[in-house]
């Protein structure tokens, strides 16, 4: 199995370098990831400057990019090999309910699965540095030989969510749905020291609904969630109501 790995946090991170070491046992691997964090970019794509690319071994690439970037530039122009399997992380920090849409992470395994390559993103659930990387690192590790030998429905990425537990209290994986954040005025508003106002976007905490079935029900109980998304965003039972408006 050939495998790619990318992430958003950028290439020195420990969350690529735990994935890197569980993948080798598994695969041969290659890695593109972008050359400093780039966290919360979405699905950006650079177009209006060039990028640069810097070899740091063999296939494995530092880019002056978002993720997006890394996983094209990886796969047409970069690496030695047609991956098998594109696989982005381990995050620090979670990637549940609406927010995998601002997730680098997550985009990046859309990415490849709008290029016809499976794929995955794996995060681990923490506030702070993140500690047990390992054990998110290992299950990814079993996770891309599943998802090697079954294959994924056609258009379906995984979003993969490990809390940060010791081993004996991460509990079994579970297929979940995506939650829903809880939004609440999370923007601090104050003034900078030439007395100009700015604004802060963020909350600290985790504030997601507890809804039963989610990816956020699971990994605040201890298991691994994994949640398939889909590329087509379209919701098919508006199809109909928004049909019967009389727009001309
Ligand atoms: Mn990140």
């Amino acid at each position: 199995m050939k495998i790619l790995i990318t992430n958003d946090d950028g290439i020195n991170a420990k969350g690529l370098q735990a994935l890197v070491k569980a993948l080798e046992e598994v695969g041969e691997i290659a890695i593109v990831a972008p050359d400093r964090e780039r966290s919360a970019v979405g699905h950006a794509l650079t177009l209006h400057h060039p990028l640069r690319a810097t070899e740091i071994g063999a296939n494995r690439f530092a880019v002056d990019g978002t993720p997006t970037d890394c996983v094209n530039l990886g796969v047409h122009n970069l690496i030695s090999f047609k991956p098998d399997l594109v696989v982005s992380g381990i995050n620090r920090g979670g990637n549940l309910g609406d927010d995998v849409t601002y997730s680098g992470t997550v985009s990046a395994a859309m990415e490849a699965t709008l290029m016809g390559i499976p794929s995955f993103a794996v995060s681990l659930v923490t506030d702070g540095e993140g500690s047990n990387y390992k054990a998110a690192a290992d299950f990814a590790a079993r996770l891309a030989t599943a998802v090697y030998s079954n294959g994924l429905p056609e258009d379906t990425f995984l979003n993969v969510n490990v809390p940060d537990l010791h081993d004996s209290d991460i509990h079994p994986p579970l297929i979940t749905r995506q939650g829903r954040r809880r939004y609440d005025g999370t923007i601090v508003d104050k003034l900078d020291p030439r007395g100009r106002k700015y604004y802060w976007i963020g909350s600290v905490e985790q504030a997601f609904l507890d809804l039963e079935g989610t990816d956020y029900h699971a990994v605040s109980r201890g298991h691994i969630s994994i949640t398939p998304l889909h590329l087509d965003l379209t919701n098919y039972s508006s199809v109909s109501i928004l049909k019967q408006w009389d727009l001309g």
